[in-house]
């Protein structure tokens, strides 16, 4: 049993705790990072990257059969032990040795074991006490959450982690949830073959995004063979041998080999310490906009519950680790980040949005107006799969201010369209600048021209958006 001393301590290695540790690190501060898995958290292994490794393939053979010349070079169905071993290689064989040189080459101590506060700037590391002169940064992330259902625990359902890292694809595979994971993970596995079914409590599929993307993506699930079943709830669940079968509250039950369930996550607050410091355990970690939730404990990613999403994560570090630096907290705090942060749904067509949905920007009784145009009207268009790859571009406009404050874009690959959007929002741009914000020819992003016609706005004098 030791104890030792560093400037900074952080419980986690995800993405959040990485990067937070790794700036403090290059600034010249000591720093311990405590991680009692894999450093590089839940996206690196079993979350983001598998997950993405595992849509991509898909993805592009759907977009190869959609054009012509190309399509007649596609002639069977996607390898699924292939798809599986590059996934394997992505995710390093669940091996993150390759993810520690990051950290110690800015001089971070990384300490293997379940790190848990233990009083003010103390954190217990397996049997070593940490002690941190300047701060601790809380960066534990979160876990699946499974819902009380009779039987679902026994049945030993998959939850993302089995889901993302599967060594086979099942015959028939159940899922619970229509959120993100959900549908990501129901295209992925009809691509490689499983017989999917969705199951989701709501009336809608990806029910936080504008209802278009919702049927978008309802609509090319069930292309590909998903059988979805909205409005529907589980009430017990039964494994018998090799399967696994799903009582429902209306129609007939489902049966798999698999069932994922996928109704959201649970923060990983409850086993930290939290109590030793007057905080309560169980609950996201509340944080002010400089990721501070006392002067001396700090909590970043997911575990603070603002926006669960990598990109997020590591923004919210790099503004704990400026903070701990003595930057003013004033002028590094968030401004963007909690549910209007930009997000991407990797489904055929992806789903990419930042700011507002309509309905949200009216709950929050914004004055908005929605502009809609079609993603496959440009010349660049030409080149994806045109007609069989629809989708919808919407631009949520606040009239006084002169300001979009949230953009949707369905479509095939549309993921990189999304960074436009958000330096528009965050970046507050008026929006008769944009007229001379020039998309180049011929790129899909000439989708912008027909975005600001549809407001009105396509002239260099500008002018109100159109009633
Ligand atoms: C299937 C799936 C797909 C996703 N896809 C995307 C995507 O495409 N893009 C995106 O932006 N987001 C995606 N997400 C969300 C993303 O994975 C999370 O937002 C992100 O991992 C959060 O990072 P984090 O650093 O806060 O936590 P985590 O990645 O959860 O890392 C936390 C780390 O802390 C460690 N830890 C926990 N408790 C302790 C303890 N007591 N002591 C020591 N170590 C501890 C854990 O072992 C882990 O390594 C996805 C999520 C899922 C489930």
């Amino acid at each position: 049993m030791s104890e030792r001393e560093f400037d900074v301590i952080v419980i986690g290695a995800g993405p959040a705790g990485e990067v937070c540790a790794g700036r403090l690190g290059e600034a010249g501060q000591e720093v311990a990072i405590v991680e009692s898995h894999l450093v590089g958290g839940e996206c690196s292994f079993y979350a983001c990257m598998p997950s993405k490794a595992m849509l991509r393939p898909g993805e592009l053979l759907a977009e190869v059969r959609r054009i012509p010349g190309v399509r007649e070079a596609a002639t069977s169905d996607l390898d699924a032990g292939a798809v599986l071993s590059r996934r394997d290689q992505i995710i390093h064989d669940l091996d993150d040795s390759g993810m520690e040189p990051w950290l110690t080459k800015r001089g971070v101590a990384i300490v293997r074991a379940p790190g848990r506060l233990d009083g003010e700037r103390r954190v217990r590391a397996g049997d070593d006490t940490l002690v941190a002169r300047k701060a601790v940064v809380v960066a534990t992330g979160s876990s699946p959450l499974i819902p009380p259902i009779d039987g679902l625990r026994e049945a030993e359902p998959w939850t993302n982690r089995e889901a993302t890292t599967a060594k086979e694809v099942p015959a028939r595979l159940a899922i619970l949830g229509g959120g993100v994971v959900g549908v990501e993970m129901a295209q992925a596995y009809a691509s490689l073959g499983s017989e999917v079914t969705l199951i989701e409590r709501g009336d809608r599929l990806i029910a936080k995004e504008e209802p278009f993307a919702s049927d978008h993506v309802e609509q090319s699930l069930r292309e590909r063979g998903v059988d979805i079943r909205l409005g529907v709830s589980a009430t017990a669940v039964r494994a018998e041998g090799r399967e696994v079968t799903l009582a429902l509250d209306q129609g007939g039950p489902a049966r798999a080999e698999e069932l994922l369930v996928a109704i959201g996550r649970r923060l990983n607050t409850d086993d930290i310490g939290l109590d030793t410091v007057g905080l309560e355990p169980g609950k996201p970690i509340a944080v002010d906009d400089s990721m501070r939730a006392t002067d001396w404990l700090y909590a970043i990613g997911d575990v603070n519950g603002r926006a669960l999403l990598t990109h997020m994560g590591k923004y919210q570090a790099r503004i704990a680790a400026d903070v701990i630096l003595g930057q003013p907290s004033g002028c590094v705090a968030s401004t963007a980040d909690g549910s209007r942060s930009p997000r991407v749904i990797f489904t055929d067509p992806h789903v990419a949005a930042v700011g507002y949905t309509l309905a949200a920007a009216h709950q929050d009784g914004l004055d908005v107006r929605a502009f809609d145009v079609p993603t496959q009207g440009s010349a660049g268009a030409s080149f994806y799969g045109r007609d069989d790859a629809r989708g919808t571009a919407r631009l949520v406009v606040d009239d006084k201010r002169g300001v979009i404050v949230g953009a949707t874009f369905t479509g095939p690959e549309i993921a990189e369209f999304l960074h436009a959007a958000t330096i528009a929002v965050v970046g507050e741009v008026q929006l008769d600048r944009l007229f001379h914000a020039v998309p180049a020819f011929p790129t899909r992003s000439e989708l912008w021209l027909y975005l600001l016609e549809a407001l009105g706005i396509a002239g260099p004098c500008g002018g109100p958006p159109r009633a």
